[in-house]
């Protein structure tokens, strides 16, 4: 299990707290008598709610896609996500675009709460609840109140739980300004507008660095590098596509880049059906076969005729067309079976070890 002190590396490696408002790290250890918690409304590629609970010296966190009900009976997803630092309950504000969880983010409640889990009439540590997977705590925040259960489940990776109310007085009842911040009184739309002039200036084409500044160049999340004589703008490249692991997309350009030479031959001629994943493989990707019509000339297509038309697919037989899809997020470029000489002569086979449970 990890420490409490490197329980924190995961959320410090996915941030680059010169460029995102975050909170690196907490003040205190312990900021009231009690542990506290804090509901984050956070509309990031998909809008979700932020579950954090106070256990030892970080915020346990679990992401809540329908967020928090009242209601007795509904039991609401809650993904486990890396521990947060305890100031972190106290951040509202936008974390700017090319960041990990670009978006906004609004303090939806917070609060203090007391574990009531009990065993043998006996109280169970928390952190003993959450290693066991049931945690069952009675919050006291500016919106809800009363008891709530977080129950682990074995399904998926071992990161889902499901969040409900528990059964007391407070079940069922209305829940409170749910549009506003429990901390600033504010919409999420307030504190997006208030927030954009907080966002670190990118370097745009009409803002070029003035010469004599001292200040050291800000980390740029675009560039553009030139393989086989073609220039291939790279975006975003801080986002994080295996949330799990913290690799961001820079990294897969990297190693698309990297492997090339020994990936390219199997490609050659053969065309691509993308799968692209531009939220990382914990959102679900999609399939694009068609050649938008913004891909740079220099990429080879192929025509192949269907019914009422023809679709135009990608063919990779170069470094800068892989590298120019692994900045759309392709992590999966899809082969064709047989070559673009022959396509109605497939020349390789596939043994599905893994199928999906529709196969
Ligand atoms: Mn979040």
């Amino acid at each position: 299990m990890a420490t409490q002190k490197n329980s924190l590396q995961k959320y410090k490696k996915r941030r680059d707290f010169s460029q995102t408002p975050e909170p690196k790290k907490s003040s205190k250890k312990q900021p009231s008598k009690k542990p506290i918690f804090v509901i984050q409304e956070h509309a990031a590629s998909h809008l979700h709610y932020d579950f954090r609970i106070q256990i030892g010296s970080v915020l346990k966190s679990w992401a809540v896609p329908k967020g928090i009900t009242s209601q007795l009976g509904v039991k609401h997803l809650a993904v486990e996500t890396e521990d947060h630092p305890l100031d972190y309950a106290q951040f509202e504000g936008v974390i700017p675009e090319g960041n990990y969880g670009a978006g906004t983010v609004m303090v939806w409640d917070i609060g203090t709460f007391t574990n009531i889990k009990t065993k043998d009439g006996k109280l169970v540590p928390l952190k003993e609840c959450f290693k066991r997977g049931t945690i069952e705590i009675e919050l006291d925040g500016k919106k809800l109140h009363g008891g709530y259960a977080l129950i682990h489940t074995k399904l998926g990776d071992g990161r889902q739980w499901l969040l409900l109310k528990m059964k007391d007085k407070y079940a069922n009842r209305r829940i409170p300004n749910q549009t506003k911040s429990a901390l600033t009184g504010r919409t999420m739309k307030q504190i997006g507008t208030k927030g954009v002039g907080k966002e670190p200036k990118r370097q745009g084409k009409t803002s070029k660095k003035k010469v004599g500044t001292n200040k050291s160049s800000k980390k740029e999340s675009d560039s553009t590098i030139k393989i086989g004589g073609h220039l291939v703008k790279l975006t975003n490249q801080d986002k994080v596509l295996y949330p799990k692991d913290g690799i961001t997309k820079g990294n897969l350009i990297a190693y698309y880049k990297e492997v090339a030479p020994y990936m390219l031959p199997h490609m050659k001629n053969r065309a691509v059906t993308m799968h692209r994943f531009p939220d990382g493989i914990d959102h679900e990707g999609f399939y694009q076969k068609d050649a938008s019509d913004f891909f740079p000339s220099w990429i080879k297509l192929i025509k192949i005729p269907k019914e009422g038309g023809s679709t135009a697919y990608v063919v990779c037989n170069n470094a800068e067309t892989l590298v120019y899809l692994a900045n759309l997020a392709c992590i999966t470029p899809h082969l064709w079976l047989s070559h673009i000489t022959k396509l109605h002569y497939p020349d390789r086979m596939i043994f599905d070890f893994d199928p999906g449970k529709k196969s």
